[in-house]
């Protein structure tokens, strides 16, 4: 194995194969980085043999993946390299001339869920387990059934009992065993959790298994490598090989997205592949803002909320990756900003209308933080920003529809159309 653990509290490393989840000394807090020997990447690999793989997915970075033989273990389900768009009409009309949409709704199971869930499943196919485990607000749930029926090995998913109809449809539908706890994500995280310990399967958790951020940062490596391509940067690539934007917005919950991509940056920028790290912009419900108060107190220490968003996928009392989810915005000069439900709920017709992407209410958060950021002077005009969209509308129907608007109902004649036309 080519790579080795460290605690983000005590910074004592470990090797993967004596320690599984968090750091011993500090329990289910010492969240677990994964630690490259990059010479030896920089050895086998390089940003102009990557861009010459004709594996549009995830694992076209293999090398920089935490498996022993990702060709043998990654489950067949065609998981990354979702589309960047130079979102230009959207751009214009908030006064950016270089804003893009990174559209991971595009996913198999259609969130971004789904980079952590292919990571988990390799790596619990190299480690001969026989079931796996996880909770979840409904996404992670969704993306570790979808991977496991691609795998064909057993999961069995705690999610809320109010999480949206069409992520429990998922869940059931790929044939995982599905645990509707009648309590919250918290409940639902520490449950999975005893059960884990108790029955001996592996546990997804996200801030728990220290391999989801390894999949999600693959969506950073996207980034830099696509904003690179002819099609978009006219041929600008980078001095290092490959194009970094000036700014990212994410939409954080627990924390392990933002992590997710902070780490995949720092892969790059230890490579010598970028040559700016981009400014992280975490965005939060205003009813689930633990990350943004501990940022804005300057403090690590993460109090719990008692959340409660529309955007059910960032429904978070305690985040789970709260700890690197804050480090991330402070140490590349990044800020958090809140946002209500009302401006979440708003970002999705707008999104769908000037961009043609239909968001779930978490995804559009993102951009919802965008409209804030530059209204407040944060942002200048000519950055390149690029907005993580993390989930595809159809997730969650009935809140798309609280601002969809209505359909005309009519009568089956040419005549009714004419009248409702005129
Ligand atoms: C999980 C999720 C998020 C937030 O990710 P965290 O790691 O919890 O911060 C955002 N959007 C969508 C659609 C998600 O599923
Ligand atoms: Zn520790």
């Amino acid at each position: 194995m080519d790579y080795h653990f460290k605690c983000i509290l005590c910074g004592t490393e470990y090797d993967p194969n004596d320690v599984r989840y968090v750091c011993p000394k500090h329990g289910d807090e010492g969240i677990l980085d994964t630690i490259y020997d990059y010479k030896k990447i920089a050895a086998k690999t390089s940003p102009g043999k990557i861009s010459a793989s004709r594996d549009f997915s995830i694992w076209r970075y293999a090398d920089l993946l935490p498996l022993d033989d990702a060709e043998k273990s990654a489950p067949p389900l065609q998981v990354g390299w979702t589309p960047l768009y130079h979102a230009k009409r959207l751009g214009e009309k908030i006064g950016l001339s270089n804003l893009y949409l990174k559209d991971d709704g595009r996913n198999p199971t259609a969130s971004f869920k789904d980079r952590a869930s292919a990571v988990v499943v390799a790596k619990a196919r190299e480690l001969g387990v026989e079931i796996i485990t996880t909770a979840s607000t409904g996404n992670a749930g969704a993306a570790l059934a979808g991977l496991c029926a691609a795998a064909q090995m057993p999961a069995v998913i705690f999610v809320p009992e109010t999480a949206p109809q069409a992520k429990i449809a998922q869940l059931l539908i790929f044939g995982s065993r599905v645990m509707l706890v009648k309590g919250n994500y918290d409940q639902a995280f520490d449950l999975c959790l005893a059960a884990s310990k108790e029955f001996g399967w592996y546990c997804r958790n996200t801030g728990y298994n220290p391999y989801t951020v390894e999949g999600k940062k693959t969506a950073s490596f996207e980034i830099c490598e696509q904003l690179s391509l002819p099609l978009l940067s006219g041929g600008r690539a980078g001095d290092g090989g490959w194009r970094a934007p000036d700014r990212i917005f994410i939409s954080v919950g627990d924390g392990n997205i933002i992590s997710g991509l902070w780490k995949g940056l720092r892969d790059l920028a230890a490579l010598g592949w970028i040559d700016q790290m981009p400014k992280l912009m975490g965005i939060q419900a205003e009813g689930s803002a633990a990350c943004h108060n501990a940022w804005r107190a300057g403090t690590e220490m993460i109090e719990a909320v008692n959340a409660v968003t529309v955007a059910d996928s960032i429904s978070a009392d305690i985040p789970r990756d709260g700890v690197r989810a804050v480090r991330a915005v402070r140490e590349t000069g990044g800020a958090y900003l809140t946002v209500s439900d009302d401006e979440i709920l708003a970002a999705i017709p707008e999104l769908a209308r000037s961009a043609a992407v239909f968001s779930e209410p978490a995804g559009a958060t993102a951009y919802a933080g965008l409209k804030k950021a530059v209204a407040a002077g944060m942002v200048k005009s000519n950055e390149t920003i690029v907005c993580l969209i993390t989930g595809n509308g159809l997730k969650d129907v009935a809140s798309a529809m609280k601002v969809a608007g209505e359909g005309t109902r009519i009568e089956p004649t040419l005549e009714a159309v004419r009248r409702v036309m005129g």
